[in-house]
This record gives structure tokens, C-alpha cells and sequence, in this order.
């Protein structure tokens, strides 16, 4: 049974109240149904299931209530008219491809990527004859002459993972548009909490609700948001290939996303702070940080997200003036507090050497056009103090003589 809620709520409340799911119990927490499958009360009811003249649940593969909860909540958060949860964020992105498109089509993205996205592009799409032009985030000319006429999407991903570049995405949704074409964002980094891409005119939402929408490093997950229509395809594929959301992970994520707007706040304002104290530290060359006034897309970042999220990078240089993978190793071998780990979006601080980890199997030459250096090391600030976390960083940088 759903409650039904007044109009209007904020983002906080919808994070907490939207798609509450009660059973007959009447439980306070949204119920986890941990079934395969749903039974019927007689074969006749089955049949009408499974033609889909009858609501209802059939079998977890497709439809599950505690995912379906979780799907209602991220599309209400968007404001999406429909949302698609997968097993996990690649999942989801595969899935849209896969769903929507055919060979000889095209797609334009931001080379400013996860990494794993551009191992998707290079040796699984070109393999179905899908092609991928890679553009720099913030050059608007080379999206549209990116553009042909068998552009189905353009794909960026805002802000950019490590450098936190950030992309006008109303420009881009007028430029998708007007070549036929759909824009995806990838939306990972702000969560609707800081930004709601649909509303600025993205046609499709990715997420990895691995990272923020859990918050606390759990579960894997992936969802894709957008119109009733364009999410037919996404559901049918869904379906067919299974990369299917587990009920306990959308569970999690349920619980997850009660606390998103307060963290999300908490994660920007310790992420600003610590920007701001790094730029200042000697062996601390650059800081890459959009909520930092000196970075090149603050305007434009201010202007279309709430906050600057939790992600900032930086790039260190050695008392001996190495500003190299060793310094770098150095100085995350020496933090004693922080995880080294790729991962982010938990409320624990994590920090990772992209050059070698999470963009590891992006060629040289595209690192260096995406400006990830090997001096170059990302912080996803969590919730510790941060007087904590400035002293562990001040052993990292103790480690490369200062
Ligand atoms: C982690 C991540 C993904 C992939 O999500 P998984 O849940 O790990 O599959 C996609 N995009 C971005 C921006 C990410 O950070």
C-alpha cells in the first residue's frame, strides 16, 4: 500500500517520504520482499500477469516492490516520470545503449570520464558498430561539430571525475536537440540533492547508486531516469538481460537516501574546506575543486548545482621538485586515517591515485588529454572531522618534505 503525499515537497522531504511502501503490517521502515517470485491465486491470474491485462508482480527479474520503491523515490527526486534501478551504475549505462542503440549510430560524450565508461565505448561498442566522438567537457563548438546526423545521444558526465570539470547542460541539451540527438548526464557526483539535470533539459539521468545515493559504501546499484517513453526500451532490456537490482540493495539505497540532502550539504561544505586549506599547503601545486573561486567552471557550476559535492583533486610536487607517480604514491602511503581505496561517496574520506586506479586502463595519451597527471591525487571528503582530516593530509604531505 502507498501513501499518498501533498504536492509540492522539497527535495529533503521526497528523499525521506516519496514511495513509501506499507505493508498490511503497516511497518514504519519500507518492507524488503526477498522473493524470486510472487504467486498467483489461480492459473487463470497468472495468465492475466503475464499478458499484463492484471497488475502485479511476477517474478524479481522485472518486478520487485522494495525496487519498485526505490525507483518511484529516485524518479520523484529528478523529477523523472519514470525510473529503471539496475545491479549496477555500468549496468545502467550499458543498458541504454544497448536498449537504444543500433549499429552505425553515433554518440557524442564529454572525454572527461569514468573510466570504466570509456573501456565500454572503446572495446565493446565499436565491436556492435557504434561509434564514439570524445570532446573536452567545457568546448561547446566541438559538441556541435561532434555532432552528425546518426547522433543519437550525447553523454557527459557533471562534474567530471577526477578534475571536477563541469558542463553547461542546458547548452548541451539545446545542442542535442537540435541535431536530433538526446543528452544523457550522468549524474553520479551532485545526486538530485545539488543538481536535477532534467530540469535544465537532459532527456536521461544515469546514476551508480553506489556511491552517494548508499552513502556509506554498501551496495552496488545503477539507475536510469526519464520519460515514461524513452524508459520502455530501457525496462524491455531490463527484462531480457537481467542486470537486475537486488531487493536488498534497494533496500539499502532506500535507507540511503533518507539521509542524501543532509549529506550531500555535509559533503560539499567539508569538501570546500579542505580545497580551500589544500591550495595553501606547500607541495600542493593545484587544486581541482569547482567550488573554488580560482577554478575555470565555478560560475558556470554555481549557476546549476546547489552545492560543489564531495570530490576534489590535487596535484602535489616534492620538496626535490618531483611532481611525479612516486610523490604522489608517497604521499597516500603515508595517511593513516583516510582509506586508499577508488571508490567514493561514502561518509568515510577515501583517496586514490586516478593515473593508476580508477582511469588505469585509459591509454597514456588520452590521460594526458584529459589532464590526469601522474602527480595527480582525488579526495572524496567524507563526514570524519576535519581537523582529522587535515592532519592525515599533513602527513601525506610530511612524506614529500614538508
Ligand atoms: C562509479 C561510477 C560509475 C559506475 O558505477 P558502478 O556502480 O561502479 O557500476 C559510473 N559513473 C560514475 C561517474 C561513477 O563514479
Amino acid at each position: 500500500m502507498k501513501k499518498r503525499l501533498p504536492e509540492n515537497l522539497s527535495i529533503d522531504t521526497l528523499a525521506i517520504r516519496a514511495a513509501q511502501l506499507r505493508t498490511d503490517e503497516m511497518a514504519h521502515s519500507e518492507a524488503m520482499f526477498l522473493t524470486s517470485s510472487f504467486v498467483y491465486d489461480s492459473a487463470a491470474q497468472a495468465a492475466a500477469r503475464f499478458a499484463g491485462t492484471e497488475p502485479g508482480n511476477i517474478y524479481s527479474r522485472f518486478t520487485n516492490p522494495t525496487v519498485q520503491a526505490f525507483e518511484e523515490r529516485l524518479a520523484a527526486l529528478e523529477g523523472g516520470e519514470r525510473c529503471v534501478a539496475f545491479a549496477s551504475g555500468m549496468a545502467a549505462i550499458n543498458a541504454v545503449f544497448m536498449a537504444c542503440l543500433s549499429p552505425g549510430d553515433h554518440i557524442v560524450s564529454s572525454r572527461s570520464l569514468f573510466g570504466t565508461t570509456h573501456v565500454l565505448y572503446e572495446k565493446y561498442l565499436k565491436k556492435f558498430g557504434i561509434e564514439v566522438t570524445l570532446v573536452d567537457i567545457g568546448d561547446l563548438a566541438q559538441w556541435r561539430d561532434a555532432v552528425r546526423p546518426e547522433t543519437r545521444f550525447l553523454f557527459v558526465e557533471t562534474p567530471s571525475n577526477p578534475l571536477a570539470e563541469v558542463a553547461d547542460i542546458a547548452a548541451l541539451a539545446v545542442i542535442a536537440h537540435e541535431g536530433g540527438a538526446k543528452l544523457i548526464v550522468d549524474n553520479c557526483f551532485c545526486t538530485p540533492a545539488l543538481q536535477r539535470p532534467l530540469l535544465l533539459g537532459a532527456d536521461i539521468i544515469i546514476h551508480s547508486a553506489t556511491k552517494y545515493l548508499d552513502g556509506q559504501g554498501r551496495c552496488l546499484g545503477g539507475a536510469v531516469i526519464g520519460s515514461a517513453e524513452d524508459m520502455v526500451e530501457v525496462y524491455g532490456y531490463l527484462r531480457t538481460a537481467g542486470a537486475t537490482l537486488s531487493a536488498f540493495n534497494a533496500w539499502v539505497f532506500l535507507k540511503g537516501l533518507e539521509t542524501l540532502a543532509l549529506r550531500m550539504r555535509a559533503h560539499s561544505a567539508a569538501a570546500l574546506a579542505m580545497a580551500e586549506w589544500l591550495q595553501r599547503q606547500p607541495g600542493v601545486e593545484r587544486v581541482h575543486y569547482a567550488g573554488l573561486t580560482s577554478h575555470p567552471h565555478h560560475e558556470l557550476a554555481a549557476s546549476q548545482q546547489s552545492g560543489f559535492g564531495g570530490v576534489l583533486s590535487f596535484e602535489v610536487r616534492d620538496s626535490e621538485g618531483q611532481a611525479n607517480r612516486e610523490a604522489a604514491w608517497r604521499f597516500i602511503d603515508a595517511t593513516e586515517l583516510v582509506s586508499i581505496t577508488a571508490n567514493l561517496g561514502d561518509v568515510k574520506t577515501t583517496i586514490t591515485h586516478p593515473g593508476s586506479t580508477t582511469h588505469g586502463r585509459v591509454c597514456e595519451e588520452e590521460k594526458r588529454r584529459c589532464g590526469i597527471g601522474d602527480n595527480l591525487i582525488r579526495l572524496a571528503v567524507g563526514l570524519e572531522s576535519l581537523e582529522d582530516l587535515k592532519q592525515d593530509m599533513q602527513r601525506g604531505l610530511k612524506a614529500i618534505g614538508f
